[in-house]
């Protein structure tokens, strides 16, 4: 019997952590969450209350302690485990993460962006297992991602690769949080689909979404997924060219990468074939050279709210497929 690992994923509002054995880490031993509370002190105490919490559990079932612990936040994370920014947690950024585990919990410590460590889940052990080039790209908030290449996930010369939300599709396009235009994340995200539903209900093309949110402004992502589930004109027209945004950033990626699959992740793609099929259509239409070549099969993830927790624990075994 291996030692299990540990696999904390830090959300927004959730701590969730899972310990896993190394025979079979997409079956969680056991889950544990708690609330993220909001400042840096705060939320190493939560890290560590996690940690005693999952112990505790292994030694109730009757196994032995983990020794190593894999930890996904919501920040770009250099490859010494330094937070270099991290926008949705107050006072992170350039805590040497990992360094402050190991000393205050004396575990083995890994630590990576929260999409880097759902691709690897679903490159081992979800929707692309087995495969060895794989793009996970997650429509939440914003776009998520994690290149996985040989096997592994790719870092970049400091730890910063995978991060296509930002990359330009529509020079002097929507404003970014980030400071510049036309990311490709304010238009293929849930925030994306969300914007082009109310440039639709504004301009009176979608009436239907008015009435389903209340009214213009109240216009979501969700409610264009409902409405077009439900056959709504105008809201299979929005979602249309929603798909060829999203369609239009994995062709490009795709150009770059070549994977033999994508995994799209995020509530919005558990609509399932009302945005899968229009993706679909559009990426065989975008793709270079479509008739002469092999492209990737574009897949729904598969582990659900658990692959960060497992892929942070995945981070922390031994790297191979
Ligand atoms: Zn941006």
């Amino acid at each position: 019997v291996s030692r299990p690992v540990l696999g904390i994923d830090v959300g927004g509002t959730k701590l969730l952590g899972c310990a896993v054995d190394a025979a079979d880490p997409s079956d969680p031993l056991l889950e544990r969450r708690i609330d993220t509370p909001a400042d840096a002190d705060a939320l190493l105490e939560a890290i560590e209350t996690m940690v005693r919490l999952l112990q505790g559990g292994l030694a109730d079932a009757g196994r032995a302690e983990a020794t190593g612990l894999g930890v996904g936040v919501p920040a770009l994370v250099a490859l010494d485990g330094v937070l270099c920014s991290a926008t949705h947690l107050a006072g992170l950024a350039d805590l040497p993460l990992r360094a402050v585990l190991r000393e205050r919990l004396g575990l083995v410590v890994q630590v990576d962006n929260d999409a880097n460590c759902a691709a690897l889940a679903e490159a081992r052990f979800g929707a692309a297992q087995g495969q060895r080039e794989v793009l996970v790209v997650t429509l939440g908030t914003g776009i998520g991602a994690g290149i996985v290449t040989g096997g592994r996930l790719l870092r970049g010369a400091h730890g910063l690769a995978g991060e296509p939300g930002h990359m330009v599709v529509v020079p002097d396009g929507r404003a970014c949080p980030c400071g510049r235009r036309g990311c490709w994340e304010r238009y293929a995200s849930g925030t994306g689909l969300g914007l082009s539903g109310r440039d639709a209900a504004r301009e009176g093309r979608a009436p239907g979404l008015v009435t389903r949110a209340g009214g213009v402004e109240q216009v979501r992502g969700e409610h264009v997924v409902d409405a077009a589930i439900g056959g709504e004109a105008g809201a299979l027209v929005v979602m249309e060219e929603f798909a060829g945004w999203v369609a239009l950033g994995l062709a490009n990626l795709t150009n770059i990468l070549d994977p033999a699959v994508i995994v799209l992740g995020g509530g919005l793609v558990d609509a399932g074939d009302v945005l899968l099929a229009p993706v679909r259509e559009a990426f065989d239409r975008l793709a270079v050279g479509t008739s002469a070549r092999p492209l990737p099969t574009i897949e729904p993830a598969r582990l659900g709210p658990l692959a960060g927790a497992v892929g942070a624990a995945s981070i922390a075994l031994p790297a191979e497929v």
